[in-house]
């Protein structure tokens, strides 16, 4: 709509406050044997971005990305490995899901977690406008749908004020400064405790939770000691915590623990009263889960599923 220009500027904004132009391209289905499918959108400049769609019983749950890359550089995801080349523009993240919706039709995306590429509150403004277009457009429920950020703590305290109010999910992924730096380098500028505290003051909602993501690789996170160290920062904040074993991925050294190590890991959470679940990511054989999104059309999927075009 912006692109109207024979359109003056406030007749432009009511437009796309009514109207709406679909624009992205469908390059790629991939459907995973667990039947998470995977969908490769091309964007007007000839960027990609992924999307994923997770069936379950009675909800579907998208994956939606805010970024084309991230600037993050988390050592263990593959979206962070070629940078960040630009940000969503806030149609370009809602019509992921219209999309899906059109492609599904008659069924409809019921909960959408923003965790595909990108850093959600990296993109602030575009995010935000996105989630109140979302929420009016296609009718989702704010409580059923979830923001998660690696911990832009300036960013977490203003998103109370100006989001809808949405869940939030934090990707915390170590217990000490010292492994967490090395992990995620934005714990440099803001450290454990200074995210810890953002989440303390954040106006939770009630009957919500904070999720705490925590991916657990070997040997670098996943001592009992990290485990009891993690139910200390957590107390008193009303939060659930998903483990997620790490998805290895080519060229990247860090291995996944072994699956007593993570239920050891689980039970020291739940012994103290900390809800912890594990999470076994979706569509490994597309690389659709969790830290795998690339979004790039040469991609080799590992999978021998036959990619099914439109
Ligand atoms: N940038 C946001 C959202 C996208 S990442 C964030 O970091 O929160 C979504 C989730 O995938 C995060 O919780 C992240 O910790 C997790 N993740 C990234 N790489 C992963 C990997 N290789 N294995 C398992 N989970 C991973
Ligand atoms: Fe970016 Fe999230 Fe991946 Fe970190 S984990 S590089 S913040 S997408």
């Amino acid at each position: 709509m912006d692109e109207i220009s024979e359109f003056s500027k406030d007749l432009r904004n009511k437009i796309s406050d009514i109207a709406y132009i679909g624009n992205l391209e469908v390059l790629r289905r991939q459907r995973s044997a667990d039947g998470t499918e995977k969908f490769l959108f091309g964007l007007e400049d000839k960027q990609t971005i992924e999307s994923v769609l997770i069936p379950e019983k009675d909800r579907l749950t998208l994956c939606i990305s805010s970024q084309v890359g991230c600037a993050m550089g988390c050592r263990f995801c593959r979206t962070g490995k070629k940078g960040l080349v630009r940000d969503l523009r806030a149609w370009e993240i809602v019509d992921q899901v219209l999309s899906v919706n059109r492609l599904y039709s008659p069924k409809k995306v019921t909960n959408i977690v923003l965790m595909g590429m990108g850093e959600p509150l990296a993109n602030f403004d575009e995010v935000v406008e996105s989630l109140k277009r979302i929420v009016s457009y296609t009718g989702i429920s704010k409580r059923k749908i979830t923001l998660s950020t690696a911990g832009l703590v300036p960013k977490i305290t203003a998103l109370a004020g100006k989001a809808p109010d949405i869940n939030l999910a934090i990707s915390l992924n170590a217990t000490t400064d010292e492994v967490r730096d090395r992990l995620m380098p934005v714990n440099r500028k803001y450290p454990i405790q200074a995210l810890i505290k953002a989440c303390r003051n954040f106006p939770l909602k009630s009957h919500r939770a904070i999720t705490f993501e925590y991916v657990l690789i070997a040997g670098m996170n996943d001592s009992p000691e990290d485990a009891r160290r993690l139910v200390r920062l957590l107390k008193g904040i009303r939060c659930k915590v998903n483990l997620i074993p790490l998805n290895p991925h080519e060229g990247s050294d860090l291995q996944r623990p072994s699956v007593a190590g993570v239920l050891a890991f689980q039970k020291i959470l739940t012994d103290h009263d900390v809800t912890a679940f594990i999470r076994e990511s979706k569509g490994q054989d597309i690389l659709a889960a969790c830290g795998q999104l690339r979004g790039s059309y040469s991609e080799k999927a590992s999978s021998d599923m036959p990619e099914r075009s439109i």
